[in-house]
């Protein structure tokens, strides 16, 4: 047992390690945040996040949510196309829940994380890790340094991944016509492409896009200008659904392309003794259901909860003791290895382009939307990953 002046290590730069720091802090933790230096020539980040209830509770016990909130957007009703007959409507007032999902800023979410820690009692900024000592003693080494974590590598963990072969092409668009808080996703094969709604710049009619492409083709998307961009977007709406096209209007881009590689991926181990890892450290999904950082604030939520009930029932161990962290290991690993079965098996349903799967495919689309309580199953897993 290490004698540390600290209960944990938290070793990251991200959303997770950073709502980890601030909430093992509210708990009254010694907390040493280990973050890499801010990089050179940051590039905007344009993405948009879609978080669900777990997530979003989790933000408001930070006291982070008002602030975000004053610029996210409330999804009440979403709309899945295959690329034949299939559609699925999911509206919040047919699941009696106030709203599915939110839509919120991924830079802006970094930003208030990173400026409610600067007041955090009982955090102090240290080092980032070289190789995998803590740069201060401390009892655990929660490792949120997402899919590249160089410490996870240190410690011989493998971290089994299988490139998608697509790139994630993100961007923010204002539309000529508002969006009523619907998110709209479309199952193209090879591509999946969604709109989802947002307030800025423009509020009630903007959207963050999420295009799921193979790489060849996002390098093409990332080399046309804004205006041949545009074009090709509202081309692909068209041929996917042309009165959805009618709907949304017309799409003009508000900030610059950016793309990002898609793997599924998993860490081989997510604890040992005096280590821990959360986020993208420890698995990667897909993005078409939005669940990545979801299922991270999650896993933040589950380790301070198993932390709090360890120093309650059994005061004597220390933050780092391996059978506490056993214990969050059981109860992460089955809703991540769920999502990532799902995301995983949706992608490939619709990326094989045979025409006998792809009447199977949409034709159970037709079946699901049918089915009133595996819809409301399948909302209730989405909003508490
Ligand atoms: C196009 C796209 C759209 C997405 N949409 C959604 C969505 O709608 N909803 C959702 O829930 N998820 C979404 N995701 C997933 C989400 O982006 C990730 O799951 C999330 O960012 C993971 O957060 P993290 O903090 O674990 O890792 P990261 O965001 O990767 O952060 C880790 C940070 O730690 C830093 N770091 C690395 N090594 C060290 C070190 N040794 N010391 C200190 N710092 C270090 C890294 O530089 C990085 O800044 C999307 C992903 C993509 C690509």
């Amino acid at each position: 047992m290490v004698d540390g002046a600290f209960d944990v290590c938290v070793s990251g730069s991200g959303a997770v390690a950073m709502s980890l720091a601030l909430a093992l802090s509210a708990e009254g933790w010694r907390v040493a945040w280990a973050k890499a230096p801010p990089p050179v020539n940051p590039r905007p980040d344009v993405r948009t996040y879609a978080l669900n209830a777990r997530a979003v509770n989790l933000l408001e016990r930070l006291r982070i949510w008002p602030s975000l909130k004053a610029h996210a957007t409330p999804v009440t009703d979403m709309a899945i196309r295959g690329d034949g007959e299939g559609l699925l409507r999911f509206s919040s007032w047919a699941q009696h829940v106030s709203e599915l999902a939110w839509i919120v800023d991924a830079a802006a979410l970094e930003r208030l994380l990173g400026e409610a820690l600067r007041f955090a009692p009982r955090v102090e900024v240290v080092p980032a890790l070289q190789g995998t000592t803590p740069p201060v003693p401390a009892h655990l080494l929660a490792i949120c340094e997402g899919k590249h974590s160089d410490t996870r590598a240190a410690l011989g963990v493998g971290f089994d991944r299988r490139d998608y072969g697509h790139w994630g092409v993100a961007a923010r668009l204002k539309a000529s016509v508002p969006h009523h808080g619907l998110a709209r996703q479309w199952f193209r094969s090879p591509d999946i492409l969604a709109l989802l709604p947002f307030q800025d710049p423009q509020p009630g009619a903007s959207y963050g896009l999420v295009w799921s492409v193979p790489r060849e083709r996002a390098e093409q998307l990332m080399a046309l200008s804004p205006t041949d961009f545009e074009a090709t977007l509202a081309q692909a709406l068209r041929e996917s659904d042309p009165e959805a096209a009618e709907q949304v209007g017309t799409l003009t881009l508000s900030s610059e392309v950016a793309a990002w590689p898609l793997a599924l991926a998993r860490a081989q181990r997510w604890s040992g003794p005096g280590w821990v890892l959360l986020g993208d450290a420890a698995h990667q999904v897909h993005p078409l259901a939005g669940q990545g950082l979801n299922l991270g604030l999650a896993d933040v939520d589950t380790l301070v909860s198993v932390l709090r009930d360890a120093r309650a029932t059994e005061p004597w161990r220390h933050a780092g003791d391996e059978r506490t962290l056993r214990r969050y290991v059981r109860q992460r690993q089955w809703p991540t290895v769920a999502m990532s079965t799902l995301t995983d098996g949706l992608l490939h349903l619709f990326a094989d382009d045979r025409a006998p799967l792809k009447a199977v495919r949409n034709a159970g689309m037709r079946v699901v939307e049918g089915m009133g309580p595996l819809k409301h199953w399948l909302v209730g897993r989405a909003l508490d990953a």
